[in-house]
C-alpha cells in the first residue's frame, strides 16, 4: 500500500526542521520521502491520500515503561501510601488475574495508546503470550518482557517463560514484536538470579528491562543489604553493558550517573507515576547532560491513571521546572524523549524519526482547535497544550490503525465491556 500524507510535518530530525506545507510518501512499511509539498518521488501513485492541512504529522510516541494489563486495576485503589497500596490492593487483585483477563486488559491499554498517539510500548507483566497476541491484533509495535520476581516462589518458572517468549515471539509480526528480559527490581531479585538473567540475555541477544532506584525505601534496602546504591550493585554484578532500560532512576548519586553514562544504560522516565506515588523527581536534565538516553513512560494505569503520553510530556516538563526553574527541559527536548529517545532506549533503530528508509510509524494531531491558536510554536503546542483526544491519525508499519479517531484493528466497545465485567468479577472474588 502506498500512502501520501499532506499537512504540517515535524520530523524530529532536528530542532529547526519543520515543514509548514509538507508531504510524506509511504510505500509498504517504510517512509519513502519527507519534505515540502511536491517532494514525493516522480511517478509515486498513492492508493490513499490523507490531506490534513491543519494537522501536524510527527513520529508515533514511544512508551518506554508500562504494565499494560494494569488497566484492569484503574481506579481500584488510589491515594494510598506505596506499601499498603501494593500489599492490600494491587497484589491480591493481581493474584486473581487469568490469562484471558490479561489479554483484555492489554487490549484496553492498546486502545488507549493508539487513541493517544502511542505506537510502541515496552511492557513488563505476566502471561506475556497474551500481551504479544493483543499487540499483534492491534498492529502496534511492542517490546515485551516477563516480569521476574527472582526472590518469589515462581522466579525460576518465570525465567523459563521469558526464554520461551523469545522463542515464540521475538521479531514476530514482521518484526513489530521484540522481547526483553524483565527482572523486576534490585530488591526482588538476588545477585545470582540477576547474573543468570544477564547470561540468558547475552545468549539470546536481547535486552533487559528493570525498575531501578525508584524510591528512597529501595535505596535504604539495597544499602542495608549490600552497602551500595542499586546502580552500583547492579553494575558490580555485571548487569549493564548490553541493551538495558532502567525504569525510574529517581534517586541517583553523581557516581550512579557516571556508571549509567559509561555503560550506555537507558532511562525510562515516568513523571506522573513518580508524583502520584510520591517517589520523587528524577534528575532528567542531569542525565541528558551526560549523554544518557532518556525515554518517557506512563508506568501502569493504576499509578497514573491514564496512558496518555501527551499528558506525560507536559508533566515531565512541569516537574523539572518546579524543581529547577522555568528554563529546565524545554519543549523540543521533551518531544525528543517521547520519540527518538524512546526508540534509542528500546534499541529500535528504524523508528522515532520521520526520514526516508525509516519505518512508517507516525501520527497526526489536529491543530484546528481553539487550544492551538495562535501557532507560534508547534513543539510548545504539542507539549504544553495537546492531549490524547487531539490525535486524528495513527499509522504503524505503514498500516493505518486509527483514521478520523476510529480504531480500525480493535473492537473497542467489546474490549471496554470485557474489562468492566472481568474487573468486577475479581472485585467480587476479593470481597
Ligand atoms: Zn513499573
Amino acid at each position: 500500500m502506498k500512502i501520501l500524507l499532506r499537512g504540517m510535518v515535524l520530523p524530529m530530525t532536528g530542532a529547526d526542521v519543520f515543514y509548514r506545507d509538507g508531504e510524506i510518501a509511504i510505500e509498504g512499511d517504510r517512509i519513502l520521502s519527507v519534505g515540502e509539498r511536491g517532494s514525493a518521488p516522480a511517478g509515486f501513485e498513492p492508493d490513499r491520500i490523507l490531506d490534513y492541512p491543519d494537522d501536524v504529522f510527527m513520529p508515533g510516541l514511544i512508551n518506554t515503561h508500562t504494565h499494560a494489563a494494569m488497566t484492569l486495576l484503574r481506579s481500584y485503589a488510589d491515594d494510598l501510601p506505596l506499601m499498603p497500596w501494593l500489599e492490600t490492593k494491587v497484589w491480591p487483585f493481581e493474584e486473581k488475574l487469568t490469562d484471558e483477563d490479561i489479554y483484555w486488559g492489554t487490549a484496553l491499554a492498546l486502545c488507549e495508546m493508539i487513541r493517544s498517539g502511542t505506537t510502541t510500548m515496552l511492557d513488563m507483566y505476566a502471561s506475556m503470550d497474551q500481551v504479544a497476541e493483543a499487540a499483534l491484533k492491534a498492529g502496534t509495535r511492542a517490546v515485551i518482557s516477563r516480569g521476574l520476581i527472582g526472590n518469589g516462589p515462581n522466579g525460576r518458572k518465570a525465567l523459563a517463560e521469558n526464554i520461551e517468549l523469545i522463542q515464540r515471539y521475538h521479531k514476530a509480526g514482521e518484526g513489530r514484536i521484540r522481547v526483553m528480559f524483565g527482572p523486576h527490581a534490585p530488591y526482588t531479585c538476588s545477585g545470582d538470579f540477576l547474573q543468570e538473567v544477564k547470561a540468558e540475555a547475552d545468549r539470546h541477544g536481547v535486552g533487559i528491562h528493570i525498575h531501578v532506584a525508584e524510591t528512597q525505601d529501595e535505596i535504604k534496602i539495597i544499602h542495608d543489604q549490600y552497602g551500595k546504591t542499586p546502580v552500583e550493585w547492579l553494575d558490580g554484578l555485571g548487569l549493564f553493558g548490553g541493551q538495558v532500560v532502567a525504569a525510574h532512576c529517581v534517586h541517583l548519586t553523581e557516581k550512579d550517573m557516571e556508571i549509567l553514562a559509561s555503560k550506555g544504560v537507558a532511562v525510562a522516565h515516568n513523571p506522573e507515576s513518580n508524583m502520584k506515588l510520591n517517589s520523587g523527581t528524577a534528575p532528567i536534565p542531569e542525565l541528558r547532560a551526560r549523554g544518557i538516553t532518556v525515554g518517557l513512560g506512563t508506568d501502569g494505569a493504576s499509578s497514573n491513571n491514564n496512558l496518555d503520553l501527551f499528558g506525560e510530556m507536559r508533566s515531565a516538563a512541569f516537574q523539572q521546572k518546579l524543581k529547577a526553574g522555568p528554563t529546565a527541559l524545554p519543549a523540543y527536548e521533551v518531544l525528543e524523549m517521547a520519540t527518538i529517545g524512546g526508540a534509542k532506549a528500546l534499541g529500535l533503530e528504524e523508528v522515532g524519526m520521520l526520514a526516508p528508509g525509516f519505518k512508517a510509524d507516525l501520527i497526526s494531531i489536529n491543530l484546528d482547535q481553539p487550544h492551538f491558536y495562535p501557532r507560534f510554536s508547534i513543539p510548545a503546542h504539542l507539549v504544553y497544550s495537546a492531549h490524547a483526544g487531539d490525535v486524528r491519525t495513527v499509522i504503524v508499519d505503514g498500516k493505518i490503525l486509527m483514521e478520523e479517531r476510529k480504531l480500525l484493528t480493535l473492537d473497542e466497545k467489546r474490549i471496554c465491556q470485557e474489562v468492566e465485567e472481568r474487573a468486577k468479577r475479581i472485585e467480587g472474588e476479593l470481597a
